[in-house]
C-alpha cells in the first residue's frame, strides 16, 4: 500500500495580511496558483510512481529524480517561506532573539551584517531561485545558501531555518522586475520567532 499524497496547506494569516511588503492578490496568486502546481506536480509524480510498480513498467528514474527534487523542493519550500513569515509588528520584522540571535552574533558579527549577506544572497540568485538561511550541527555554524530552482542541493546533517523566494512569480505584481526593493520590504515580514523555534527543535533534534 503506497503512502499518501500532497496537499497545499492554508496560510497562517489572511491573504492581505502581509501589506504592504506583498500585496493581497500577489500573495493569492502565488499560494493558490504556483504553490499549488507544485502539489499537482508532485503528486503526478507519486502517482506515475505507483502506477509504473503496480503494471511492472520501467521509469526512467534520471528524469524522475530530477522532477522529484523539483517538485517536492518546490513544495515544501513554500510551506515554510509561509511559515517563515508574519504581519508587521504581529509577530513579523524586528530582530531575532534568544538562540537565533546568539548564534547570527556569532557567526556574523552582527545582525546588520547577516541581513547584507542574506540580501546580497538573494540578489545573486540567478534565475529563478531561493535564499535560505541553514544551520550546520557539525560545524555549529548559521550558514546562508542559495537554491536554485525549487532544487535543494540538499547537504547531509544541514537544516534550513528560514527562505525567501526570488522566483520573478513572487513578486513581479508588486515590484516589477526590481528584486531588490522586495527583499527589502521582506525584512518587514520576517517572522523571526518561528525561525528561532526551528532552530531550537534542531539543536534538540
Ligand atoms: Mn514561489
Amino acid at each position: 500500500m503506497a503512502g499518501k499524497l500532497y496537499s497545499l496547506p492554508k496560510l497562517p494569516y489572511d491573504y492581505a495580511a502581509l501589506e504592504p511588503s506583498i500585496s493581497e492578490q500577489q500573495l493569492l496568486l502565488h499560494h493558490t496558483k504556483h504553490h499549488l502546481a507544485y502539489v499537482n506536480g508532485a503528486n503526478a509524480l507519486l502517482e506515475k510512481f505507483d502506477k509504473a510498480r503496480k503494471e511492472r513498467l520501467d521509469v526512467d528514474m534520471k528524469a524522475a529524480a530530477r522532477d522529484l527534487s523539483f517538485y517536492v523542493g518546490g513544495y515544501r519550500l513554500h510551506n515554510l517561506f509561509w511559515e517563515n513569515m508574519a504581519p508587521a509588528g504581529r509577530g513579523g520584522g524586528g530582530a531575532p532573539t534568544g538562540e537565533l540571535a546568539k548564534a547570527i552574533d556569532a557567526e556574523f558579527g552582527s545582525f546588520d551584517r547577516f541581513k547584507k549577506e542574506f540580501t546580497q544572497a538573494a540578489s545573486g540568485t540567478e534565475g529563478s531561485g531561493w535564499a535560505a538561511l541553514t544551520y550546520c550541527k557539525m560545524a555549529g555554524r548559521p550558514l546562508i545558501m542559495q537554491i536554485e530552482k525549487h532544487n535543494v542541493n540538499v547537504i547531509p546533517g544541514f537544516t534550513i531555518l528560514m527562505v525567501l523566494d526570488v522566483w520573478e512569480h513572487a513578486y513581479y505584481l508588486d515590484y516589477k522586475n526590481d528584486r531588490g526593493k522586495y527583499i527589502e520590504a521582506f525584512w518587514n515580514i520576517v517572522n523571526w520567532n518561528s525561525v528561532h523555534d526551528r532552530l531550537s527543535a534542531w539543536l534538540k533534534s
